[in-house]
């Protein structure tokens, strides 16, 4: 983004209390607690199947989770109208979840006519400023099959932003993308960090981690072993899960 089209976010903190999620017999997410301040971004590390995704779920209540709670601003959003908490948090997802019958436009235009009600001259002025912001004004007109990966995940993150959210929420949003495409992606993700949006990213990028989040929490069997600023966490971990954890990965 360039220095005018910056924008800044009406973001609010975000906190989970303790928050616990079982499938069954699998206790995926055992008592997890995450502070990210106004404006902050935390990165979630920790191998494949720590609940990574279940705990992102369970913030915006994709999942509703067993017990704990989420607060904005330090208000429970958990008596709250899920479809109108989505709204105020924003998901990207590793698999772009365009609709690919539509163009880009669109796919920007629908969530604004139906969530917001915005009619349809002003859903179309929003999304086509949205889409200058992630510099793809050109894309409109394109159905998401006709871009590259890097393309759709920024289309996908103009689309949650053009429903203001107040908290964005990102699952691996570069796992699926080619190596030579992460770099646009992680960038934009970035601005928005350096914006002032208030961000919780699910990460294997751990130069991302490092550069770009203010909290890293490290979870392993559903349990956040490990919280803390990116130099602590990645230059002197206390936990010795951790710290395999990152010899493996780094
Ligand atoms: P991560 O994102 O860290 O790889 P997940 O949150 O996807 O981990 O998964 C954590 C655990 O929860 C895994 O054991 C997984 O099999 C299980 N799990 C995830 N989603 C479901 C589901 N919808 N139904 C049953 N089990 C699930
Ligand atoms: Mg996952």
């Amino acid at each position: 983004m360039t220095e005018e089209q910056q924008e800044t976010f009406s973001s609010v903190s975000l906190a989970t209390r303790d928050i616990h999620l079982a499938f069954g017999t699998n206790r995926v997410l055992r008592g997890v607690d995450l502070d990210v301040g106004k404006g902050e971004t935390a990165c979630v590390i920790g191998p494949s199947g720590s609940g990574k995704s279940t705990f992102l779920r369970t913030i915006n209540r994709l999942i509703e989770p067993d017990k704990g709670d989420v607060l904005l601003d330090g208000v429970s959003v958990l008596d709250r109208d899920p479809d109108r908490l989505r709204q105020q948090i924003g998901m990207v997802f590793q698999q772009f979840n365009l609709f690919p019958h539509m163009n880009v436009l669109r796919n920007l235009m629908l969530p604004l006519r139906r969530i917001r009600k915005l009619s349809a001259d002003e859903a179309e002025q929003v999304a086509r400023h949205q889409l200058e912001l992630v510099g793809l004004a050109d894309k409109a007109g394109s159905r998401p099959g006709h871009l590259s990966g890097g393309q759709q995940q920024r289309v996908a993150i103009a689309r949650a932003l053009a429903m203001r959210p107040e908290v964005m929420l990102f699952d691996e949003a570069t796992s699926a993308l080619d190596p030579e495409l992460v770099k646009g992606v992680l960038s934009l993700m970035a601005d928005l960090s350096r914006q002032g949006m208030t961000m919780v990213v699910v990460t294997h990028e751990m130069g991302f981690a490092r550069e770009a989040s203010d909290v890293v929490v490290f979870l392993d069997q559903g349990v956040a072993v490990e919280t803390g600023p990116p130099e602590k966490i990645f230059d002197s971990p206390d936990s010795p899960r951790l710290r395999q954890f990152l010899s493996d990965v780094l």
